[in-house]
């Protein structure tokens, strides 16, 4: 609070606020957008100190810096209207909408950003839940091995490659980025500035510069866009054809710091797949199984349990020391994935048939019915030091045991 009212006593008057006209540039927005960020940096402070006391990692909230942070800004729900097509803005005015609002329920609020050249209005919709549930397409029980080659093998078989138009922009985005690191060399040279840039200084921005800036944020945005849909469909399909699906938790920290495979994980969004697969879930009754990183999900035969433990990084294929079965590593671990998911959906609707050969040793959860659930599914290291089927034992973890 005090700061906000710091803000408000210098926001029309500080000389570093002004624009280019001698304005004050918080002019040009409503007043309430004003308030928001104060109340997010609010939350965000108070989230950080509560993680910290429950001892887990957390980040201090960045500083943002207009020009440098995304643009947008918060309605509430009483400062803007729609109209079929259109929405009326404070400030702003009657805009044009690409289509007009599809959800039906109480208006809680809106935010507008900007990519690139284009402005988004993200509309927040409380609905109902009869009308947000979907109806499934088929109860089939799918693994799903995240990966690089693929973007997602399944335990059919199936191989679904990443977004094509992808590597061709990725292309673009280097000769783009190299362009507009030349003007800035440019600017920097006319401005005669020798190494390192003093912090504060601003460069006179050239009409040539910034349409190279904005040519690659477009490029950027579209990248962003192309990811974006994949992963929507690949995670809206597999909620709607199956019970349940299983995958690995995989570690995306820890994987990002591997230089080699940063690219292609960011490429296919592991962390937001994830996230997606989560609340559609819930929208389709799907049950998720997340098997935590230290399921060896590659190095088992899916036919016989037999540990490969040799399995280097780059084999594709490998063949089983116990039973002599040809594997492809992705299916394979795909298998295993799927057969987790058995053992927990058996685990929690409680069918003694099944969960005998996956949930040895588990125990089952309060079987509840219906979907949307979330199954961390642990596989501790140690405990089992013998190789073959116990190696597939299953350890569910409810929230509530
Ligand atoms: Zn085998």
């Amino acid at each position: 609070m005090a700061l906000k009212k710091a803000f408000n006593r210098i926001k029309y008057s500080d000389p570093d606020w002004l624009d280019s006209d001698g304005n004050p540039w918080l002019r040009a927005i409503h007043r309430d957008a004003h308030a928001q960020p104060f109340a997010n940096l609010a939350k965000a402070w108070s989230r950080y100190f509560e993680l910290r006391r429950a001892g887990q990692p957390a980040h201090a909230p960045r500083f943002k810096k207009k020009g440098r942070a995304p643009d947008g800004f918060y309605l509430a729900n009483d400062k803007f209207r729609l109209e079929g097509r259109s929405a009326v803005l404070p400030k702003v005015g009657r805009v044009a909408l690409r289509e007009a609002l599809r959800w039906h329920g109480k208006i809680m609020g809106a935010s507008v950003s900007r990519e690139a050249a284009h402005w988004y209005l993200a509309i927040q919709v409380d609905v109902p839940d009869y009308l947000a549930r979907r109806r499934r397409t088929g109860d089939a029980v799918t693994g799903v091995d995240l990966g690089v080659t693929n973007a997602a093998t399944l335990s059919s078989g199936e191989k679904i490659a990443g977004p094509r138009p992808l590597k061709a922009a990725l292309r673009r985005l280097r000769i783009r980025s190299r362009r507009l690191s030349r003007k800035l060399e440019a600017a920097r040279a006319a401005a005669g500035i020798i190494g390192r840039i003093v912090k504060g200084t601003r460069l006179p921005a050239s009409k040539n510069r910034t349409r190279g800036a904005l040519a690659l944020a477009r490029l950027q945005a579209r990248i962003a866009r192309v990811r974006r849909d994949f992963t929507h469909k690949l995670t809206t399909r597999l909620c709607r054809e199956n019970q349940a699906v299983a995958v690995e938790d995989l570690n995306v920290r820890g994987m990002l710091a591997n230089a080699r495979l940063s690219r292609a994980i960011i490429d296919v969004g592991f962390y937001e797949l994830r996230r997606q697969l989560r609340y559609k879930a819930a929208r389709y009754g799907t049950h998720i199984v997340l098997a935590d990183r230290w399921y060896p999900s590659s190095k088992l035969c899916s036919g016989c349990g037999t540990r490969n433990g040799g399995l280097a990084p780059g084999e594709r294929t490998w063949t089983c020391a116990g039973c002599g079965a040809q594997h492809d590593r992705d299916v394979n671990a795909a298998i295993n994935l799927q057969r987790l998911a058995t053992g927990a959906l058996a685990a929690r609707t409680a069918l003694p048939e099944a969960s005998q050969a996956v949930t040895r040793g588990a125990a089952a959860g309060p079987g509840l019915a219906g979907g949307g659930e979330v199954t961390p599914v642990r596989h501790e290291h140690g405990q089992q030091d013998g190789s073959g089927q116990e190696e597939n034992a299953v350890h569910i973890c409810t929230r509530n045991r």
